[in-house]
């Protein structure tokens, strides 16, 4: 038995620090929940495997880590000074800024002195006698709470890729997602670079830029599209804070929480001209409109689909030169937009340089990782930096990593096997007092919009306990049936549900994460809205309580 599983199966009041409420992860939603239940006066203690405060942003320092949110729409907007006080320097802000704008929200309300750093929480055991959760973190250490909130994100638990030798190499090698605090210098090293989704796309022009030479390998091409990143100037600032109210309003009435709104014509009802002159707008034009504020038929019609994904893949080919790289950086298995859009800067032009070779991992495998580089079965390219940019195990990866057991030992785990059990994505399914921000099931789109809703919702959840006296509250199984029906039924007519994504919950990387699974709410972010609204009105009649 290893010294961490002895203390896991301590009784779980002893020694055990009791607090109101644990949070895990110190990210966006950690960072909100804790100012939230500070307000309502309750004895927090947030733990955070990092060093500091950020999640995401701390963790993805990366050259080229940035949002595809418009910066202005991502920030929290709980605070009128803070919106007031804080200038984003750049329409998608870089993950510096991103992580300095976290830092500042921790120290500007004081929330460093209830938040534990390097305490990655191991287990979560639920004791039924004291109505309390006991949590263990790596080190040994436990402490208790009555409420549970896991922060822990959806994009938090990095994979590697399942290749032999992948430990082997004897330079540096660094995940996206685990990136190095200090530089990583690229000048003058020959780099390899495993992956071609998200964070690569952003990654791959910038190591370019700086490498002696560049290669990547390519498992599975993504759709990609332009950012068009620019700078804010200070009169711009002052203009975007005085609509920040209307920003935000609008945000709440789309279907991503993002600014963009669908067009709702069909993309073949519309003259081929017209449709073409749209798309080349939308494609000259910063951030997600060419994904959601397309016609509103090109996610769920098939032929709507084709046509925009050959407008994509047109692109493709007019930006790299040599037409046989350019038809591998079109993926012919999925349309586009049903994996989440990377935005790139320069991605498809970087192909075009002489010191960046991309090496299609369908023609040539690789064997192994090896001391000196990469091994496919045609050669061996030898390297000095290695980076895996292989991506998360998306949604539910985090909570995996955690062994939370509910009344009479039941595993979360077991319980999700076939998909997550939860309502509203809010509480699972036979976990009391188990309150998730941004939790599988709920809506997603963009998560700083979706995490201030969950946080709103569940602080609102405590304050009415708090009014009628409840020490527990646990979800109802007919409703867990129905929203769990909900959720399956919204993703159906989506093209996306038949597509491998971490959306999906597919990831190669990980042992049993081959079959497709419906992890978020699809069903429209303002129904979403809606639906949690009504049962907050409603006095949470939905919820047993104690
Ligand atoms: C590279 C990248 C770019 C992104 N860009 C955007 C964007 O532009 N727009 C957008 O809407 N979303 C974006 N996202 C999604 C992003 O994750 C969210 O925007 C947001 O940061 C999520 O915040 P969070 O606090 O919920 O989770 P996270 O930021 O992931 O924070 C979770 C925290 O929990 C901690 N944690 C997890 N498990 C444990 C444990 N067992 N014990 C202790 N601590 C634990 C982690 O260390 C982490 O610090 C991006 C994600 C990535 C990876």
């Amino acid at each position: 038995m290893s010294a961490t599983q002895a203390v896991a199966d301590r009784p779980d009041t002893e020694a055990a620090t009791t607090y109101d409420a644990i949070i895990i992860g110190a990210g966006i939603s950690g960072i909100h929940q804790l100012y939230r239940l500070r307000e309502l006066g309750m004895k927090v203690r947030v733990f955070e495997a990092g060093t500091n405060v950020g999640g995401t942003w701390y963790w993805n320092r990366y050259p080229g880590a940035r949002f595809d949110s418009e910066s202005w729409t991502y920030g929290y907007s709980f605070s009128e000074e803070l919106l007031k006080e804080w200038d984003w320097k750049e329409h998608f802000s870089p993950q510096p800024d991103n992580l300095e704008y976290l830092n500042l929200v921790a120290d500007k309300f004081g929330l460093r002195p209830d938040m534990q750093f390097r305490s990655r929480v191991t287990a979560a055991h639920w004791n039924d006698a004291a109505n309390q959760w006991t949590v263990t973190l790596e080190s040994g250490e436990t402490a208790s709470a009555r409420f549970l909130f896991t922060a822990i994100g959806i994009l938090s638990a990095p994979t590697l890729p399942r290749i032999p030798g992948v430990e082997s190499f004897r330079g540096p090698a660094h995940h996206t997602g685990c990136w190095p605090h200090t530089l990583v210098n690229f000048t003058g090293k020959r780099v390899g670079i495993i992956g071609t989704g998200a964070t690569a796309i952003q990654a791959i022009p910038e190591i370019a830029r700086q490498a002696q030479h560049l290669t990547v390998f390519q498992r599975r091409p993504n759709w990609a599209a332009p950012l068009h990143n620019s700078r804010i100037s200070k009169a711009e600032m002052e203009e975007i804070k005085s609509r920040y109210a209307e920003i935000y309003a609008r945000c709440a009435g789309t279907p991503g929480w993002f600014i963009h709104q669908p067009d709702p014509r069909k993309a073949l009802d519309v003259p081929a001209e017209e449709r073409e002159a749209f798309w080349e707008k939308l494609y000259a034009e910063p951030g997600f409109g060419i994904w959601m504020a397309n016609f509103s038929d090109i996610l769920v019609d098939e032929k709507a689909n084709a046509a925009i994904s050959e407008f994509i893949a047109r692109k493709i080919r007019q930006r790299v030169k040599d037409p046989k790289v350019a038809e591998k950086l079109i993926p012919k298995d999925h349309g586009f937009g049903t994996r989440r859009v990377p935005l790139e800067s320069g991605y498809f032009e970087a192909y075009n340089r002489d010191n960046v070779l991309l090496v299609d991992l369908n023609e040539t495998p690789i064997e192994q990782i090896t001391p000196g580089g990469i091994k496919t079965s045609e050669k061996e390219y030898e390297f000095d930096i290695l980076v895996y940019a292989t991506g998360y195990d998306g949604v539910t990866g985090a909570f995996d990593r955690i062994d939370f057991r509910g009344p009479g030992g039941v595993r979360l785990r077991d319980v999700w096997a076939d998909g997550p059990r939860t309502y509203l994505g809010q509480l699972a399914e036979g976990f009391p007092n188990l309150l998730m921000v941004l939790g599988p099931h709920t809506a997603r789109g963009n998560i700083p919009r979706a995490i201030e809703h969950s946080v709103e919702w569940q602080t609102g959840l405590l304050r009415f306990m708090r009014e009628h006296n409840y020490i527990r509250v646990e979800t109802r199984p007919e409703y867990v049936a129905e929203w769990t029906e909900t959720v399956i039924k919204a993703s159906e007519p989506l093209l996306s549900s038949k597509v491998d994504s971490w959306q999906t919950g597919v990831n190669r990387n990980v042992e049993g994460r081959s079959v497709r699974r419906v992890l978020g709410y699809n069903g429209n972010g303002v129904n979403y809205r809606r639906k949690t609204d009504e049962v907050a009105k409603g006095g949470y009649k939905e919820f047993v309580f104690r």
